[in-house]
């Protein structure tokens, strides 16, 4: 116990899901604000990361205004902006300049804008294949990004959530359209959300970090956690979303830490701290 509380006392960077760990629904979890305070006062960094690729970072930044919580677009990261921002990155370092076709809304498509890339309605024009959610698809698009697909178009997924909550219940998200896309091109893509390493190479690149100093917080084993075991990333599982604490102590690999929510980490935190004397 002494050993891991010295493990978190010298962490400089924590990542946190959304949906299930600072809000649900529209409803702000306990302790989510005070958390982002004492990780600022400590000079830690903190970033939101998550898989939703519906919204900039702006329009992320906006819904949590409206729930009373205070957090700048920069420490957010979405998925359609660690798409955009990972492809710029490999075109940076060698792959082919080129248009995309997008499957996928006004988040992910001025995410890609904004990362300087042009967008072709055009299948034999596409250089790249950029698939997200789409709540208005046609037969149309879908023929479309296949044929870019089976014409060499380079296939990229924004994330691999097969389902999207909504009032009515869990409806088609991005991974139920890529699976369509997978059987009509026999082609697997590159998926950048979570559990996938390039959401979280993104996110400690944009936080100049390494996965040692970083500390992951998810409600779910599955994305959060598994992908930031997989890089070394030190890692809390939550109570306040999807997984319960059977569920994560179930893992052959546990999260490092299961607590029932923020302000039991931001408790674990200060007690960290003050073991080290570096309590503010
Ligand atoms: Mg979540």
């Amino acid at each position: 116990m002494a050993d891991s509380l010295h493990a978190l006392a010298r962490l400089r960077a924590v990542f946190l899901d959304m949906d299930g760990v600072i809000y649900v629904g529209s409803r702000p979890l306990p302790g989510a604000q005070a958390l982002f305070d004492y990780l600022d006062a400590t000079g830690r960094q903190w970033m939101l990361v998550t898989n939703n690729a519906a919204f900039t970072s702006q329009q992320f930044s906006d819904r949590v205004a409206a729930m009373g919580l205070r957090v700048p677009p920069e420490r957010i990261l979405g998925s359609a902006e660690a798409t955009a921002s990972w492809l710029r990155y490999q075109v940076a370092r060698g792959w082919p300049e080129g248009k995309v076709i997008v499957m996928g809304q006004g988040g992910l498509r001025s995410a890609l804008t904004q990362a300087d890339f042009e967008l072709t309605e055009d299948p034999f024009a596409a250089t790249y294949a950029v698939s997200g959610a789409n709540f208005e698809l046609t037969y149309r698009d879908l023929a479309d990004v296949t044929l870019a697909i089976r014409n060499g178009a380079h296939f990229i997924g924004t994330n691999s959530d097969r389902t999207y909550p909504t009032e009515r219940g869990q409806v088609p998200g991005a991974g139920s359209i890529l699976a369509l896309l997978v059987a009509a091109t026999d082609k697997e893509p590159v998926v950048i959300g979570k559990p996938n390493a390039p959401m979280f190479e993104e996110a400690l690149r944009r936080l100049a970090v390494t996965p040692s100093d970083a500390l992951m917080v998810g409600d779910r084993y599955e994305t959060d956690i598994v992908g930031a075991l997989a890089l070394g990333m030190s890692t809390v599982g939550v109570l306040t979303g999807v997984d319960s604490r059977a569920a994560f102590e179930a893992q052959s690999v546990p999260p490092h830490w299961v607590l029932e929510g923020l302000p039991d980490l931001l408790a674990l935190l200060r007690q960290a701290d003050a073991g080290q004397g570096m309590a503010p």
